[in-house]
């Protein structure tokens, strides 16, 4: 703590991401993707580091914004790009949110949002998941000053149907709902066609997930072109370069590869489904997932003796060391090979005979 900090600063709780560890571990703790990014990725990386890095990036970023409206089938006016997803949600938080108006975030969702909230002061309203660890779609109240959620939903990995979604749209005009895509490509139902119905619909999504380029920290907001606009308002006083030139290039090269995308995407959720059943063997509850990651309830073992015991291994998932969550771990899908070896720990640590 210290007297040169303004009293905002002073009460901040930061975000603490999850460990990024020095020494060799099986990584399965940040939901990274085990394969590597499209091979026109690796082209780029080269090509640029040559001769394009004395130049200044575009600040518009258009070559990336068109690739991800292509893909997305929307204008590239309804696209804005930034520094991670992370970047582009605490930009939407400062631009749609009020300070006075109680935004309304499922209890347990991405614990960035909470964050974001201290630190432009606005208030929130917490609400519970349903009982199967879902978001209560039903809950929010209409006269919230905004709505957030994630879909799927992080940890928890459920994901609701863009016809639900739109449900809540039908109620939910006067402010912003802000539907964070992260997860979706991993079995989600993305809301980006609801987009031509609601003008308040906001959809974010990253290249750290399914486009395996965490390391480059590129994500986006896809919205009505007057939601676009308010966000470039914001990103113009803070940053007016928000992503470098290998960035965009990489994020075009990544985007274009549909081939490589589906194929990742698709080993992923087939070595999800493969691990699922090969924990329940081990009386582990492994609730649903549309994502790359599973969230597990280990039943004979308690999760910190289990994340404990992984490390000891060295396989590194994630332990939530709060009362609501700790009972569970989350663990992302790695290759077929690590996840063989995370299962031989646990069933040496459960006792199962394989
Ligand atoms: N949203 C959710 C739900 C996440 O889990 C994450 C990753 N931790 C992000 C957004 C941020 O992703 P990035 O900043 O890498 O785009």
């Amino acid at each position: 703590m210290s007297q040169f900090w303004s009293p905002a600063v002073r009460a901040l709780t930061p975000y603490v991401p999850g460990e990024q560890p020095r020494e060799k571990l099986i990584k399965l703790n940040t939901n990274e993707n085990p394969y590597p990014p499209a091979p026109g990725v690796a082209e780029v990386l080269r090509e640029y580091a040559i001769d394009r890095l004395r130049l200044y990036p575009d600040p518009g970023a258009h070559a990336l914004r068109e690739a991800i409206a292509r893909h997305h089938d929307v204008a590239v006016e309804q696209v804005f790009v930034g520094n991670g997803s992370d970047e582009v949600l605490a930009l939407a938080f400062k631009a749609f949110f009020e300070r006075d108006e109680a935004l309304a975030v499922p209890t347990i969702s991405y614990s960035f949002y909470p964050v974001y909230c201290d630190f432009y002061g606005i208030t929130m309203n917490r609400l519970p998941l349903t009982e199967a660890l879902e978001v209560d779609l039903d809950a929010f109240p209409t006269d919230s000053g905004g709505v957030v959620f994630a879909n799927p939903n992080a940890p928890t990995g459920h994901a609701h149907s863009r016809e639900a979604i739109a449900g809540l749209l039908e109620r939910y005009t006067e402010r912003v709902v802000l539907v964070d895509e992260a997860y979706v490509d991993f079995g989600g139902e993305s809301v980006v066609p609801l987009l031509a119905r609601f003008p308040n619909l906001l959809v974010t999504g990253t290249f750290s997930k399914s486009r395996s380029l965490a390391g480059l920290r590129i994500g986006y907001a896809i919205g009505s072109p007057e939601l676009i606009d308010g966000l470039n308002r914001v990103k113009d006083s803070f940053n007016s370069y928000p992503l470098d030139s290998i960035a965009i290039a990489a994020g075009v090269a990544a985007m274009q590869d549909d081939e490589h995308f589906r194929a990742c995407c698709n080993a992923v959720i087939a070595t999800r489904e493969r691990t699922r059943a090969a924990l329940e063997q081990a009386d582990i509850q492994v609730l649903p997932s549309c994502t790359n990651f599973l969230f597990v309830r280990p039943r004979s073992i308690d999760a910190e003796a289990l994340f404990t015991g992984l490390r000891e291994r060295g396989i590194l998932v994630r332990f939530f060391d709060k009362p609501s969550l700790n009972q569970f771990l989350r663990i992302s899908i790695g290759t077929d090979d690590e996840m063989d070896q995370l299962i031989d720990a646990i069933y040496a640590m459960t006792g199962v005979n394989a």
